[in-house]
């Protein structure tokens, strides 16, 4: 079996798999009606909130289009907390609709510090709301969510939340947090292959969402809650076969328990960085900070990044990633988000552990 350790797309279990085979259904009709309210419902139990989550076809970054378009006007501005590739991402969205920028930019690799987000939110009081990566994929680290949240709720912000590689495997207790949108999708630790985003909307939201002037059609969440609360349907044609996956895949996950769901991950995630530092390799991210759900590793001088990767890929069927942006290069990642127990994180040490003296690799 080859061991997909990339973030995302993440491997799917069987039961999952068989669920996309099904023949299709009328997304107009009783079959699908109760399959969206199903899904919907049990969305909102491992989001561990009672707002609206709501369902849309696209991948992550539409995700993040939506929450802002459906969230701001032109000319708002946006405190952007970015640690990496994905923070910096959400900014250029924001910047493309028309909001203007404050950029809290972090070191990769670190964590940003919610004393930070509470100066800035001090020194530009007009601030609408702020952007922050739950969990950043590009260089494996997870922001104290928690905290920021409190500091942003304090100053009476809205929080919009990128949830993308975190959703469903670390704690993110949404209401609890009281984080306004938080979006997710459904090819990360979910088990389900790629095509839905996932993106809950609080009363908060919802106000500053009935003032938001940006520009927006399909992603228009008046639509989207509408078409769910009169109809149970989405206003346009979803990814059925998604859907059915992610209902499959919502089952297991409830009965495993999101509470063991997360210890897993915490457990995989440990094993991760013990096993690559005893292999004499160093981590890219401050490890007080590690990520649970992607590990980013420094390529040592002299080791051929590309090289090792391609014969893991090639002779052990173990699939990592490389680093992107400037860390293209400079880091490989190991996945290990969704279906991933303790077996294959040694399987994926032993084959690197294999291949590092090939690659140019002195301990
Ligand atoms: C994967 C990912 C995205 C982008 O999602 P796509 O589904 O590729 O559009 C955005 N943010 C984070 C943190 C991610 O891990």
């Amino acid at each position: 079996m080859v061991q997909l350790r990339v973030p995302g797309p993440t491997p799917c279990p069987p039961e999952v798999l068989a669920a996309m085979g099904r023949q299709m259904v009328n997304h107009r009709g009783p079959e699908f009606h109760q399959l969206l309210t199903e899904v919907t419902e049990d969305l909102k139990k491992v989001f561990q909130t009672k707002n609206d989550v709501l369902l849309l076809t696209g991948s992550g970054t539409g995700g993040m289009e939506a929450a802002v378009t459906n969230m701001l006007s032109p000319g708002d501005k946006v405190l952007s907390v970015s640690i990496g590739v994905f923070g910096d991402r959400f900014a250029s969205i924001a910047k493309t609709f028309g909001a203007e920028i404050v950029p809290l930019k972090v070191e990769w690799g670190k964590a940003a510090d919610p004393e930070d987000v509470r100066r800035a939110l001090k020194q530009n009081p007009d601030v609408k709301a702020v952007l922050v990566t739950h969990n950043e994929t590009s260089t494996g680290v997870t922001n104290d969510l928690g905290a920021i949240s409190r500091v942003v709720k304090e100053a009476g912000k809205l929080i919009i939340v990128d949830a993308i590689s975190s959703l469903s495997s670390i704690d993110l207790p949404v209401d609890a947090w009281k984080c306004d949108v938080v979006i997710t999708g459904s090819q990360k630790g979910w088990m389900v292959p790629p095509g839905m985003t996932m993106v809950s909307v609080s009363e908060e939201a919802w106000k500053a969402h009935a003032v938001a002037k940006m520009p927006r059609f399909y992603w228009d969440f008046t639509r989207a809650k509408k078409n769910y609360e009169e109809k149970k349907e989405n206003p346009w044609t979803p990814a059925i076969s998604i859907v059915f996956a992610l209902n499959v895949a919502l089952k297991m996950m409830l009965k495993e328990g999101i509470q063991n769901i997360f210890a897993r991950h915490a457990r995989v995630g440990r094993m991760t960085r013990e096993g690559v530092k005893k292999l004499g390799l160093s981590l890219f991210a401050d490890e007080k900070y590690a990520s649970n759900t992607v590990t980013a590793v420094n390529i040592p001088e002299g080791v051929d990044g590309k090289k090792m990767r391609q014969i893991l890929r090639d002779e052990y069927k173990v699939v990592l990633a490389g680093g992107q942006q400037t860390l293209d290069g400079k880091i490989f990642r190991i996945g290990h988000l969704g279906m991933v127990y303790e077996k294959d994180i040694e399987e994926v040490l032993a084959a690197i552990e294999a291949v590092l003296p090939r690659v140019g690799f002195k301990k």
